[in-house]
């Protein structure tokens, strides 16, 4: 695969790999140090050199870290990400979660991250949800300290909506990117206008869940019925993998959205990357966007 198609500019500063490599689960992958050194090589050799994580994501920060710090090299050859803002907390005995994007907060959890990860900067850093009770002025404020700290490189948000996006941007945000859901069952983002928002500003979205956490492919409702079969339809005519046509799908989009991928399975990493070389019809992109028959065609 040739690097120069593999990489999307996201400032004059950022470019990211347009393939990124989830780590949300690697908590629950059971790889050892070593291993994890040797799953992380394997991306950067496909060209996927973006990993994305977050302080809430349970041990995932602290197991990279493991790896960078067995092996620094790593870090010199990726665009680290992270994301703060959300909490897990105790009531009456039971897990409580909730948000905070203070500017002293956010000071704090970049620089617990930073040493989870034994990194010194991060390429990176999100407000990972949309807080309600979210200061623009306060966080961007903390955010711009961090870029001036040389701690972040760039900023951004993910799961917000236009006008929380326009209110951290007029703050002075700066911000590169917002991190969101979107996959054949989900459209929250283009209900809400964000797509055209982030097309019209030429941001480049980052996508998570794009295979819905892999229900589209497991799950028994009949709107992942419907889309699954859409997608094994349209596989069979391009003569690739039904996850290959998602991520087409996905790349499709003029917005220039790029997938995260969740699993560990390299195989199906090298799916995601696969998807780069197909091309899709204009009709069959909206066969897809309806086939759940939650998006109509008029
Ligand atoms: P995903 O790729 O939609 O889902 C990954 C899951 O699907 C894994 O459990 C994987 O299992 C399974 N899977 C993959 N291919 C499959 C197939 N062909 N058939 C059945 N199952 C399949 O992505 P995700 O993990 O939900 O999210 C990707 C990344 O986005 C995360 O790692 C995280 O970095 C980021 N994220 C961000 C937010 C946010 O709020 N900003 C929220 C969620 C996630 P195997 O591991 O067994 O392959």
């Amino acid at each position: 695969m040739e690097q120069r198609r593999l990489k999307v500019q996201l400032s004059e500063e950022l470019s990211l790999s347009a393939v990124v490599q989830g780590f949300w689960r690697a908590d629950s992958w059971n790889m050892t140090t070593q291993e994890m050194v040797n799953f992380m090589h394997a991306c950067i050799e496909r060209g996927v050199t973006t990993f994305d994580t977050a302080e809430i994501y349970g041990g995932a920060e602290a197991k990279m870290g493991e790896a960078f710090a067995a092996d620094p090299s790593i870090l010199k050859e990726i665009e680290l990400v992270s994301k703060t803002g959300i909490y897990l907390t105790e009531v009456d005995g039971a897990t409580f979660g909730y948000y905070n994007t203070t500017k002293e907060r956010v000071l704090q959890s970049c620089k617990e991250s930073l040493k989870k990860l034994h990194a010194d900067h991060l390429d990176l850093y999100l407000i990972h949800r949309e807080d309600p009770l979210l200061n623009p002025w306060d966080t961007a404020e903390a955010l711009l300290q961090l870029k001036k700290e040389g701690l972040v490189r760039e900023i951004g948000v993910s799961n917000f909506d236009p006008y929380k996006f326009d209110a951290m941007n007029g703050a002075g945000g700066q911000l590169v990117t917002n991190q969101i859901e979107w996959n054949p069952l989900c459209f929250e983002h283009f209900n809400t206008g964000m797509m055209d928002y982030l097309t019209y500003h030429k941001i480049h979205p980052m996508i998570w869940s794009p295979l819905a956490g892999g229900r589209l492919f497991s799950g028994n409702d009949e709107a992942c019925v419907k889309a699954r079969k859409k997608i094994e339809d349209i596989a069979a005519r391009h003569n690739v993998e039904p996850a290959v046509i998602v991520y087409a799908w996905i790349m499709y989009h003029p917005v220039g959205a790029i997938p995260l991928v969740g699993s560990q399975k390299l195989d199906r990493l090298d799916l995601a990357i696969k998807a780069l070389d197909v091309k899709l019809e204009q009709s069959e992109w909206f066969e897809l966007y309806s086939a759940s028959g939650q998006q109509v065609i008029r």
